[in-house]
This record gives C-alpha cells, structure tokens and sequence, in this order.
C-alpha cells in the first residue's frame, strides 16, 4: 500500500490546499484514481456539482464502486495477511481476537448474503445496536456490500431512544447482540431492542448475534440467530459465497444514517454517501495521523459515534491499515487499561477524547508505572476544545514529548476531520486545531455573517462557517431535507455553519472555542438540552425544565437542570426522593449518560416577554456568576431570577 496524496512536508501542504481550492474537481478526481471503481470515467455528469442554497452537494455522481470492495477485496493480493482488525475484549484475560484482511473479508462476504436471505435489499435501513466487537464491523460492512443503508445506535441508548430511530429511518431490520460487556456491567441489547420494538410496526427481522450469553427472549418468525444463519449460508454455498459480486452502487448513492444529539429533541439523522465519504475517511486518516503501513492505530471512540465510524470502520480498512478496536472502557478493570493495551499491542497512534485524558489524569501516575509507551509515535484527540493542562499532560506523560499531538476538529455532519494539523508535517499549537485540510474553506463571520476583518487581541474570533463542499459533507438529514437546509445552509447565506464558535491567528491558525448553540458535551457524549428537558418534563408532577451545562472538572460539562414542579407535587422532605425519580426517569427515557448532576427545584423560569427560556442567564447562574447576568431587560418577571439565584446549588 502506498498513498501517493500523502502530504509530507509543511512546503506541499501549501501547495496542496491552494491546489484543493483552485480545481477542487481535478485535485479529488487524482485522489479518487487511488480507488477501485467499477466505473471511473467519464462521469456522466460533472465531478463536482453543488449549490448550499438547497442545498445539494453531489461529487462523481455517475460513477459506480462498492466501498466494502475498496475496504477488502483490493488489499487481498497485496496484504490479504496482515490484520485488518486487533481485538481487545473487555476482560483482559479473554483471548485476543485478530482478524486478517482475508478473514475479514470472507465473514462479510458470508453476512452479505446472510442478509440477502433475509430479505434485506438496496436502499433498506438496517439498525445496528451491538457492543464493540468485531461482528458489529462485520456488519457494517454487510449492509454496504448489498447496499443497505445501516444506521448504528450507541449501545449506551435506551429503548425509547432507539425507538424514535427506528421509526424516523423507518428500519425493517435490526443487528444485535443478546448483550454487551462494558467494564463490570453486561448490557442486555437484545432486551432493550425487545422493548424498543413494542408497537413497532415496520421491523420485520432481527438477527442476534452471541456475545454474553445472557437469556434472551426469541420471537418466532421475526429472531433469528446470526450463528445459525452463517452456518446455513457456508452450508449451502461454500467458498462460492466468496464470489457473490458486491452490490454496484452509485458515487451518490447513501451509504449509512448516523443519528445525532440533536437540539431540537428529534433525532436528526445526518446521511453520508458513498465515493465522497469514502475519499475524505482515507485521505484524512492517512495525512492527519501520517499513517504508515503496519501501523498499529487505536481509535478508542465507540463506532456507534461518527469517529468510531471514520476512523475504525472505514477509514482505517480503505488505508489497508491495522487497527485496533477495544471493547471496554479506559477504567477497568483499572485506569491503567489504556496504558496496558498500548503496551500489549505496541500501539503506534493512541486516537482519543479530552474527557477521557481528563479522567485518566486525575488518577495520577501510578497506572502509568512499569507501562511500555514507546511504541507510540502520534497521539490525536477530538470531540471537544482540549485545555492546555490536558494537552501538556498528555504530551509529557504519554508522549513523552517526542509524539505530535493532533487536535483535529470535525462534526458528524462533516464525515471527517476538517481542521486540524498534520501530525510532525504542520506544527502543533496547544489547545489549537490549527490550519484547515485540503479542501475546506473555513471562515468566520459575525452575527450579520460578515467576515470578521478585526483583530481582537491577537486574533479574529467569530462563528465558524464553511464556504465550499468538500467530498465528506452530509448530504441530507434522512426524511428532511428541509431540515438539513435550516440546521446548517441558512443561517448565512451560501455559507455551511458549524455552529460552533472559533478563533483565527494571524497565521491562519483556527482554534474552536465550542458551540454557540445548546448541546451539551457530557464525557464526550453529545445531548441536546432539548432532549434532556423531553425527558424531565415526562415526569408525573413536572411542568417544565431548562438544562444548562455548566463546567464539571471530569465530564468536561456537567447537566444542571432547573425544574419546575406542579404545587401539589411540591412537598420540601420529599425533594431528596424527587430528585431521585427524576434521575431514574432520566436514565429509562434516554440512558445514565443524561442524568442531571444538580438538580434545582424552581417556581417558575425565567422567559422573555415572547415567552422564550433565558438559558444565558440559568447559564451563568449554574456557572456561579451570579453578578454579572448581562442584560435583563427583556425578561417578563426579573424575582424569577432573584428566586433561582439564592436557590443555587
Ligand atoms: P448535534 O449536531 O446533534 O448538536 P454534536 O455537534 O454535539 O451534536 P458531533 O458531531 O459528534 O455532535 O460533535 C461535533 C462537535 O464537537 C463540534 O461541532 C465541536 O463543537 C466539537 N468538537 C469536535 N472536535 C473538536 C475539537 N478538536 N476541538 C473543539 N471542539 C471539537
Ligand atoms: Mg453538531
């Protein structure tokens, strides 16, 4: 394998991105010649065709490819017996699991035409609800190989969450697992899934595969075993089955729904096509961690998250790369685990979160001690602004000041990282995400969306928007369009908004300072506050809630939830037990990850005239700031704001 657009030093860098801006078409149509195509050129239409006032974005539509071909069946020659994917279980003393190119290949060749079975044809949705193992890769890559569309939920959502999924994708068929093992917990999927489906009326099948062992309820007619499924198919059709051709599919064709926190409280799901995400997952994994052939990369996200899906899934395997894909979490059986299996495997990119850097700081050194670190060579984070002190630490204690740290901005709807440096290649800044990657045409514009052309300080600051396609933006959100066109292309005019807030240096250096929006980032885990204030306010006794976050020392941003009770509701030595079931109802709606920190009972809010929630001022009550609210002027009852203030928690 080698990677002729592989960027390798700051001077093509340089050249590269003023190439990407001034012929976006010709720069990825070099890229794309990399790539196995059942049909390259001529394009039928334009290499590039795209307007962001519909918007409509569509790269080498007209071309034909399979990506799972691109995945697996291209390096089967060349590297067919090098693993694709090392598998770390949870339980450290449970046999590794590594899986070549080749096998790979064959059980997703073996569960395309599982699904073929059961009837799953192009352009269906397939729901994917299992734990970090390697079938859950399996199936991924089963649903593109027939041209399924697959949308994987987090194994950590509960059943109402999966339902709202399930029914807006409108999924007919659903992957899971009886459980999953996360640390000390077993998590019954197939149960949740059973419970999700109650008054579903579009699922007609759901094939369980075995992890746990735990008893699991089988529906006649609608359960069926993934075991048993593959031993019919290697039964009836042997090796044969190895030569089922892929299914063609078109550069535009969608490839997977990824459904996100969503501010709004209905989930949005972003939708990836096929040869656009398939060239900005390879072409950004192998020039943002400057991957080397034979490189062990270690990805710790889960695959039910974008990162998960980008870069242990798809980018990583079209590089013909090794990576490794670990089951548990970072603190068990202890919070040297991270440590252990960067030792153990000699892992050479350690690809992680702020939170989890966090956290495993503040356990201090000792789980560090007697661990062999120095096979990394790069280490990168995503999914939050990273502060300094955990890039230092990270630098210092991991690296041990000889790995480039990569902070690499990117959002599910850009399918891939769009601003960060290039690791050893662009330097580093901490606590920036510096310079933009080929093909992406950040600026920054003030709340009238003009340019901002005044330094303050030393620097630009404003909302970050995009101004050009490049191949890995979404394309819709699944269902409604119209949606999509709001959320992001209208805001600015011709412009994609982030929504996040950022800086720019003097040099051209971004770095982001977060969202200007109301999501909230608890450990990396992304909840609209919307989504959370659903869930309060489903309570018996609850009439309304606003949440804010508010900065926690581990989880990144704490949930402070403000709540209104109906009087009768209200009584003083009950509160400890309210508190209580309001977790609890919390945790069955959407799952633990979303159970307020503090929780303050309130008389009323405080809302505008118009009958909007001030969040800005619940904000910086739960940050402490309680003198400088800003301006009040517009608010319809300012003794609300007395009230919540001599409340605070
Ligand atoms: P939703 O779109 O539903 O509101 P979300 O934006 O929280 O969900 P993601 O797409 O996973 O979900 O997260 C993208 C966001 O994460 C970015 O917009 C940004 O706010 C933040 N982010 C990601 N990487 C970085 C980074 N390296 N530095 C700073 N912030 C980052
Ligand atoms: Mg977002």
């Amino acid at each position: 394998m080698s990677y002729p657009f592989q960027i390798k030093s700051l001077e093509q860098y340089h050249i590269d991105y003023k190439k990407s801006l001034e012929d976006p078409e010709g720069f990825w149509s070099g890229v794309a010649d990399s790539f196995e195509w059942r049909k390259k050129q001529p394009f039928s239409k334009k290499g590039l065709d795209w307007n962001f006032t519909e918007p409509s974005v569509k790269w080498f539509e007209g071309a034909k490819l399979n990506i799972t071909e691109n995945c697996l069946d291209r390096h089967l020659d060349s590297i067919g017996d090098r693993p694709a994917i090392i598998w770390e279980p949870n339980d450290p003393n449970e046999k590794v699991r590594t899986l070549t190119y080749k096998v790979l290949h064959k059980k997703v060749c073996e569960f395309a035409q599982v699904l073929r079975n059961n009837g799953v044809k192009k352009g269906d949705r397939v729901c994917i609800y299992m734990g970090m193992i390697p079938e859950l890769v399996v199936a991924v890559l089963g649903c593109a190989r027939i041209g399924a569309i697959h949308s994987v939920i987090f194994g950590g959502f509960s059943a109402q969450s999966i339902a709202d999924r399930l029914y807006d994708a409108e999924a007919e068929y659903i992957i899971t697992c009886d459980g999953a093992f996360r640390g000390a917990k077993d998590i019954p999927l197939k149960s949740i899934i059973d419970d999700a489906l109650i008054g579903n009326r579009t699922v007609k099948r759901v094939i369980v595969h075995t992890r746990t062992r735990t008893p699991v309820s089988m529906i006649k007619g609608r359960d069926v075993w993934w075991r048993d499924e593959v031993e019919d198919v290697v039964e009836s059709m042997h090796e044969e089955v190895l030569k089922v051709p892929a299914e063609e599919m078109d550069a535009e064709d969608p490839l997977f729904i990824l459904y996100t926190s969503g501010s709004t409280g209905k989930p949005k799901g972003v939708v990836h096509t096929t040869a656009g995400y398939m060239l900005w997952t390879t072409y950004t994994f192998v020039n943002v961690f400057q991957y080397n052939p034979g490189d062990v990369f270690f990805c710790t996200a889960d695959i039910g998250w974008i990162t998960g899906h980008s870069y242990i899934v798809y980018g990583p395997l079209l590089a013909g790369a090794t990576c490794l894909m670990f089951e548990g979490i970072p603190t068990w059986p202890d919070a040297g685990r991270f440590w252990d299996i960067v030792d153990k495997h000699k892992v050479n990119t350690l690809y992680t979160a702020p939170t989890a850097i966090r956290s495993l700081m503040s356990y201090g050194m000792d789980p560090l001690k007697d661990k062999d670190l120095s096979s990394l060579k790069v280490l990168g984070t995503v999914g939050e602004p990273i502060n300094e002190e955990a890039w230092h630490w990270y630098d210092e204690h991991i690296g041990k000041k000889k790995c480039p740290i990569v902070d690499t901005w990117w959002q599910t709807e850009t399918g891939g990282i769009l601003i960060s440096n290039l690791a050893g290649v662009t330097p580093a800044k901490p606590s920036w995400a510096t310079l933009p990657l080929p093909g992406v045409k950040p600026v920054l514009v003030d709340e009238k969306g003009e340019e901002v052309t005044e330094l303050t300080d030393t620097h630009y600051s404003g909302n970050l928007c995009l101004t050009m396609p490049w191949p890995g933006i979404l394309r819709t959100t699944w269902g409604d369009h119209e949606r999509c066109r709001q959320t992001y292309f209208s805001t600015y005019e011709n412009k994609y908004f982030t929504g996040d807030g950022a800086f720019k240096d003097e040099e051209g250096n971004f770095r982001i300072t977060g969202r200007v929006d109301d999501v909230l980032n608890v450990s990396g885990h992304r909840l609209g506050t919307a989504e959370v204030e659903n869930a309060i306010n489903m309570m018996a006794g609850v009439v309304e809630s606003a949440v804010v976050g508010y900065p926690h020392e581990l989880k990144g941003q704490g949930i402070y939830a403000y709540v209104v009770l109906d009087g009768r509701n209200r009584h003083e030595e009950d509160d400890q037990l309210t508190k209580q079931d309001l977790l609890a109802t919390v945790s069955r709606i959407i799952g633990p990850i979303a159970k307020p920190d503090k929780i303050q009972f309130v008389s009323a809010l405080p809302k505008t005239r118009s009958g909007k929630i001030m969040r800005r001022i619940l904000r910086k009550v739960a940050e402490g700031e309680l003198e400088n609210l800003g301006d009040t002027s517009t608010l319809l009852d300012p003794a609300v704001v007395d009230e919540i203030k001599e409340g605070k928690i």
